[in-house]
């Protein structure tokens, strides 16, 4: 492309983008579309000959915009709710111009460094320990895959020689985590070869939060069965409810049998970098590693997540092999991101983090993650101050769980009713909400976090959801 056009096309598309995000609540939410349409009206073979960019933009605008789901909508409150936002598109622009593959340090000197202070700012911002030290993945599910990893390394066991299979000095090496964790722990323990077998789910309390006191009797009666305990996974902001897990309870019982603790805070670990919510981590000083997703709640566009971890030795130990070809004479000195990983090329993903965290200082953050927080619980207040309504979980940050429970209708029909009152809402296309189960009820979910959301939208979705209820109960 000529530098001519790169330029034309590239203010096309930053003001089509501006244009957007300008207007982006004049769009369905969701997109009212059946599986199929889109690629029903793609051409099933590709294109033999280059066709002119101001096509390829247009059909942008007429093809692939109305088939987005639009998750930087102010009323997309659906899963945990994230977005984007200007310096971090500035960022990934920059670095998809950039092109580096951040695989040693010599192949991209300043995405190794930027990396390394930019996670160190990420924890000071967050009140973890200088021990923690931060690398990027993808996502959060490859970050615990990483950690449970270098903890599988740390058992001694010659597994990264000698594999697991066909070993009958093996014992059975079990993770720990509650019944309300992520499935990506369950993912990352069948990837790693220990088997559905090797997790453990312990039960949780009424308040969807670890018991402890299980957790400790199920690693003892493990250990009286020959079984290996290595790893506690402790969740802070669980996926259905966010709930915390209460690590600092978790802490001795891994200390006492020299397992591994991890902290998923995939989605909480943002709202640390608000201070008075940095109790939160309360415990995590002494935790081995820990997941946070500035995908999630720090404004920055997918992909981003961060692992801090106390024993990057292990870590290396588990992952690192150097061929002769990429043997460089300032390996000893320099961190290679393919040291601590299975990717050898990575992404320049620390860019954006930098600029966001640049444009809108540890106070510009902390002070849209504090008002997710209060719109969050004024919703929940209406909830709660409701006759027809109820909350099924505690809010202690931005995510509500709730349900329509009017007393004219048969408790058998709450969850029926509540789903039709979800797909109500969610097919108007002004807002989207998800639900998970929670104690056998249908539960919906309300999760404040992107960056264009108000009070005016939650106000705005709390009366569109009675609307619905009066539409299915009148
Ligand atoms: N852990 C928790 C607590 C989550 O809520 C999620 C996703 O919502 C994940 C892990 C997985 O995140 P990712 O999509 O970055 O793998």
């Amino acid at each position: 492309m000529k530098a001519e056009d790169f330029r034309r096309f590239g203010h096309e598309l930053i003001d089509w983008i501006a244009e957007y995000f300008e207007n982006i609540d004049q769009r369905p939410v969701l997109p009212a579309m059946e599986p199929g349409d889109l690629k029903a009206q793609l051409p099933s073979a590709p294109p033999p000959h280059g066709e002119p960019m101001d096509q390829i933009i247009a059909d942008v605008d007429r093809l692939i915009a109305p088939a987005l789901t639009h998750w930087s909508h102010p009323s997309f409150f659906a899963y945990f709710a994230t977005s984007t936002s200007g310096p971090g598109i500035f960022g990934e622009l920059l670095s998809a111009a950039f092109d580096n593959k951040s695989m040693l340090w010599r192949t991209s000197p300043a995405s190794t460094e930027l990396e390394e202070v930019v996670l160190d700012w990420l924890r000071q911002m967050m009140g973890l320990d200088p021990g923690m030290i931060g690398i990027i993945y993808d996502t959060a599910s490859v970050s615990s895959m990483h950690a449970i990893a270098a903890a599988r390394e740390g058992v001694e066991q010659r597994i990264r020689e000698e594999g697991m299979s066909g070993r009958p000095d093996l014992p059975l090496l079990r993770v720990y985590v509650s019944e309300q964790a992520h499935s990506s722990i369950e993912k990352a323990v069948i990837t790693l070869g220990l088997g559905q077998r090797g997790l453990r789910k312990i039960p949780t309390d009424s308040e969807f939060r670890m018991d402890v006191d299980a957790l400790a009797d199920a690693i003892n009666e493990d250990k009286r069965n020959g079984y290996l305990p290595f790893c506690i996974v402790a969740t802070v902001g669980t996926t259905s409810t966010s709930s915390i897990d209460p690590v600092e309870k978790i802490v001795p019982i891994s200390e006492e049998h020299a397992m591994w603790l991890h902290v998923d805070a995939a989605y909480a670990g943002s709202a640390a970098v608000v201070p008075e919510f940095r109790h939160i981590l309360a415990g995590c000083e002494r935790a081995d590693s820990l997941v946070t997703n500035p995908h999630k709640w720090l404004f920055t566009p997918f992909d981003l997540s961060v692992l801090y971890c106390r024993h990057m030795d292990l870590l290396k130990r588990a992952f690192s092999l150097v061929p002769e070809y990429l043997r460089t004479p300032e390996q000893e000195k320099v961190r290679s991101g393919s040291d601590y990983g299975i990717q050898l090329g990575r992404r320049f993903r620390a860019l954006k983090l930098w600029m966001v965290m640049r444009y809108f200082g540890h106070d510009g953050l902390a002070a849209r993650i504090r008002e997710h927080c209060r719109v969050a619980r004024l919703f929940a207040s209406w909830v709660d101050e409701s006759p027809d309504w109820e909350l099924l979980a505690p809010v202690p940050l931005a995510l509500v769980c709730f349900r329509a429970k009017p007393r004219d209708v048969p408790a058998e029909k709450f969850d029926a009713l509540n789903e039709a009152i979800m797909h109500g809402v969610n097919a108007s296309g002004r807002a989207l909400l998800s639900h998970t189960r929670l104690n056998d009820k249908l539960t919906l979910r309300l999760s404040v976090g992107n960056i264009r959301t108000t009070e005016q939208h939650v106000r705005q979705v709390w009366q569109l959801l009675n609307d619905e209820l009066q539409r299915r109960t009148t």
